[in-house]
């Protein structure tokens, strides 16, 4: 098989032939179809988690070396099997499951297999999709998305999942349209949140992007209104837009940034009693100060991807219409260094799907 790899952190991806896997056990092997760029892809590709206060996290330190396959948004067809594989149809194309958890450890057992102990996470713990096949574990990581362009599929399992999950962490249900949610970030991940959160909640929706382009697409997908985050008004413009027409204030905010001044702008901005999830990882350290943190009440929580229930449940909403029309653009696999140096200096629009 071909796949692209990293060779060295954060120096230019390389093609390698390397042997075809046999599918053993529950295991079974698929032809990958389309596979997501997303922009953890960027941090592991440079070979580390930015902690802020100079400190870094290395990629190599959950024991992940060079060299690697990425790639953890995969489609693709089922072409071979192992002995004890049940449930999957041969030649069937199916969207991949990444997020693989060891089913023992705490989290596990504990409703939050997403941050299992152990986790064997396809492209980010062993090989992944950018690759002309894949391994798969087991059948149940595999979901029918029949109805739904192949492309998009592929992206539900990270940009999409990770957004429907952290969303689902608001009260969602209590919102009316003189509460306002604040979206930070419209790339990938802010993109793809602007239309579930518009099929979820009543909230009127304000998104905050530093890059015009990306401001813009989010108006077109569903924003009520767009804000320059990098503007010395900002904070104002957003209130205003909050406070007016009876408005009730930020009720919410999801940050799909995650650097010191997004998380920063959020907090400041929310209303009392508001929620905050943090996404992003681009990373940093924002120091919080305590006081205002009772007083106002707030609730502060961190969202990792997503559950395969959340998964199925969010394939079958966009199967049952949930409309996710976040721009696609497809590159062949052999261009995934490209891929991600263009996600790197801002100039990919929405997602990018790579293609064996
Ligand atoms: P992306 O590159 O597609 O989009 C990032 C967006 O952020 C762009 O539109 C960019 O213009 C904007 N941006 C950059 N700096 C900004 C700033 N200071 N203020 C406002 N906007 C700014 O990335 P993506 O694929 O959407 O991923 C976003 C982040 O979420 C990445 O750090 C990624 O690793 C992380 N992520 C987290 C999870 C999770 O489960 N927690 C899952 C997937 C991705
Ligand atoms: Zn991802």
């Amino acid at each position: 098989m071909r796949s692209m790899q990293i060779i060295e952190w954060g120096k230019p991806l390389q093609m390698r032939e390397l042997p075809t896997p046999i599918p053993k056990g529950t295991e079974l092997l698929v032809q990958v179809e389309s596979c997501g760029v997303c922009h953890s892809d960027l941090h592991i590709w440079e070979g580390f988690f930015d902690l802020g206060n100079g400190q870094k996290f290395a990629i190599s330190e959950r024991g992940v070396h060079p060299p690697f396959t990425m790639g953890h948004e995969p489609v693709g067809k089922v072409i071979a099997q192992g002995p004890d594989a049940i449930g999957a149809d041969i030649g069937k194309s199916y969207a991949v499951y990444p997020w693989i958890e060891c089913g023992h450890c705490r989290p596990c057992t504990t409703g939050l297999p997403q941050i299992c102990d152990a986790p064997k996470i396809i492209g980010t713990r062993v090989a992944g999709a950018y690759s002309d096949h894949v391994i798969v574990p087991n059948a149940k990581y595999l979901v029918d998305y029949s109805g739904i362009n192949p492309d998009l599929a592929a992206t539900l399992a990270c940009s999409g999942l990770t957004t429907y999950s952290a969303l689902n962490k608001l009260d969602l249900a209590k919102m009316t349209n003189q509460d306002t949610l604040l979206i930070i970030g419209a790339g990938g991940l802010g993109l793809s949140a602007i239309c579930i959160a518009r099929a979820l909640c009543n909230a009127r929706i304000v998104v905050v992007d530093i890059d015009s382009d990306k401001r813009a697409a989010a108006r077109t997908i569903g924003a009520d209104i767009v804000i320059d985050s990098a503007a010395s008004d900002a904070g104002a413009q957003l209130s205003g837009f909050a406070d007016a027409q009876d408005g009730r204030g930020i009720a919410a905010s999801v940050d799909f940034v995650g650097l010191p001044q997004t998380m920063a702008f959020a907090l400041a901005a929310l209303r009392k009693g508001g929620q905050h999830v943090h996404v992003g990882l681009f990373g940093g350290a924002h120091p919080i100060s305590l006081p205002p943190l009772a007083f106002r009440m707030l609730r502060v929580m961190g969202s990792y991807v997503g559950t395969l229930e959340e998964f199925r449940a969010l394939v079958k909403l966009v199967q049952g219409g949930l409309a996710l029309p976040i721009p696609i653009s497809t590159r062949p696999l052999d261009q995934a260094a490209q891929a991600l140096a263009d996600l790197q200096s801002g100039k990919i629009l929405g997602r990018v799907v790579l293609r064996p």
